[in-house]
């Protein structure tokens, strides 16, 4: 089965839409590793939209905080003015369904996923180092981590003892870079992130794993930014966070 993995939507409406059409026809199940909504201006629609689509989903730090399960003490000022946004917006419904989601490590579909760290969900898995426990202590071979919005990851070979980090954007001209999955090495992996990518690239990032053809696929799409920003204005959204749209930042 081809797995869609998705992460860090961050009521993004047009950037899921976006990958979503880019993605037609190239999956038969989709997750989702939190942060579902978060900085964006559509967070009823991202979340509707994710129910709809019966995506098995993990809480991120930013769902918490948008369903009052986490204080916003330790969010910036920027972060926590589209915390106190988005919570004025969501309906009952999807604030229900927020404060209800599972929060990792969860098992699926042969795949564990968590949104940030194995052993803590808001914990930022950016270096080797932090990847390693990842790599050796999960019940899977792949799993998958978002939380950085970082599209990338690292793989741990036992019979090497070789810990790579695996650098996996598909160029500005290509939709989507592959990865093989190898008998005997374990993964880390960052499918990159819809709704506010941060590694420099401004399209949108999801992965498409097909574990039975030993494969995952990292794609980047390129969406209307441009209308996102300006419904971001309309809302009022901090500045700082429209702008970081464009510079993939
Ligand atoms: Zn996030």
């Amino acid at each position: 089965m081809r797995i869609l993995v998705l992460s860090d939507l961050h009521a993004n409406a047009t950037a899921l839409e976006t990958a979503l059409a880019a993605a037609k026809g190239r999956w038969e199940g989709v997750v989702c590793l939190g942060d579902v909504v978060g900085y964006g201006p559509d967070p009823n629609e991202v979340t509707s939209k994710i129910r709809e689509l019966g995506a098995q989903t993990i809480r991120g730090n930013h769902d918490k905080a948008a369903a009052e399960l986490m204080a916003t003490d330790d969010f910036n000022p920027v972060a926590k003015a589209a915390v106190d946004w988005t919570r004025s917006q969501l309906s009952a419904e999807n604030v229900k369904w927020l404060a209800e989601l599972p929060h990792g490590p969860l098992e699926t579909g042969g795949l564990v996923l968590v949104h940030g760290a194995l052993q803590d969900e808001d914990e930022y898995v950016f270096t080797p180092a932090q990847a390693l426990e990842g790599l050796l202590d999960s019940a899977a071979g792949v799993t998958f981590f978002g939380h950085t919005h970082h599209q990338g990851g690292f793989s741990y070979s036992n019979a090497k003892n070789n810990l790579e980090v695996l650098s996996l954007r598909p160029r500005a001209s290509e939709s989507y870079a592959a990865l093989r999955i190898e008998t005997g090495t374990r993964y880390l992996l960052n499918p990159g992130s819809i709704g506010q990518p941060r590694d420099a690239d401004p399209r949108a990032g999801f992965a498409i794993a097909d574990l039975e053809h030993e494969v995952v696929e990292f794609w980047r799409v390129p969406y209307d930014i441009a209308a996102v920003q300006s419904r971001m204005r309309t809302a009022r959204l901090p500045e700082a966070l429209v702008q970081r749209l464009s510079l993939g930042r």
